[in-house]
C-alpha cells in the first residue's frame, strides 16, 4: 500500500472521487488536491448531461462495462448517503429504421451479459409514451 504524499491535479469528478477513495482507503492520510479554478467542478463535471451511463453499450467483459455498472451501486450509495436527489428514471433506446434492429438486440444482450436488471422490450410506440409521460416537460 502506498504511504508516501499523494497530489490529485484536478478538482473534476475524476480528481474528487479519486482522492476521495484515496482517502478512505487511507483514513488519516495526507492527499493535496490541486485545482487551478477557485472553485472545484467548473469544468466539464458541471457541464454534462447529468446522466448515469447503465454500460448498455459497453463490450461485455471490458473495462468500461464494469465500471459503469459498479459506478452506478457507487454514485447511488453516495448520493443516499448524503441526501442528494437523484432519480432513475430508466432509459428508452429504439431503432429508428429496420436496419438498426440486429444492433438494438445486440444493445439488450450486451446489457444482459453486464449484469443490467430490469431490461425490457416495450411492444409498442404507445408504450414508449406511457412511459415517458410522468417524464414530460421537466428536461
Ligand atoms: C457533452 C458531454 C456530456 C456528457 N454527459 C455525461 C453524462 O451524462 N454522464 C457521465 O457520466 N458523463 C458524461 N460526460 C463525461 C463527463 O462529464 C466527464 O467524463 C467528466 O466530467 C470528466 O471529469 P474530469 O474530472 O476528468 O474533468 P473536469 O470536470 O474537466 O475536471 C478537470 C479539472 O482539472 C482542472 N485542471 C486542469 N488543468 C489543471 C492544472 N494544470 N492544474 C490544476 N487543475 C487543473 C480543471 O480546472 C478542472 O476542474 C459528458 C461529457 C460531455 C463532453
Amino acid at each position: 500500500m502506498t504511504t508516501g504524499r499523494v497530489c490529485v491535479i484536478g478538482g473534476g469528478l475524476v480528481g474528487l472521487a479519486t482522492a476521495l477513495q484515496w482517502l478512505r482507503a487511507r483514513p488519516g492520510a495526507a492527499l493535496t488536491l490541486l485545482e487551478k479554478e477557485p472553485v472545484l467542478a467548473t469544468h466539464q463535471s458541471t457541464h454534462n448531461s447529468g446522466v448515469l451511463h447503465a454500460g448498455l453499450a459497453y463490450r461485455p467483459g471490458s473495462a468500461k462495462a464494469a465500471l459503469a455498472v459498479r459506478g452506478i451501486g457507487l454514485l447511488t450509495g453516495y448520493c443516499r448517503d448524503r441526501g442528494i436527489p437523484f432519480e432513475i428514471c430508466g432509459k428508452v433506446v429504439s431503432a429508428t429504421e429496420p436496419a438498426e434492429i440486429p444492433r438494438l438486440r445486440l444493445v439488450e444482450e450486451q446489457g444482459r451479459q453486464n449484469g443490467l436488471t430490469g431490461l425490457r422490450r416495450l411492444p409498442s410506440p404507445a408504450a414508449i409514451r406511457e412511459l415517458e409521460l410522468p417524464f414530460r416537460g421537466e428536461y
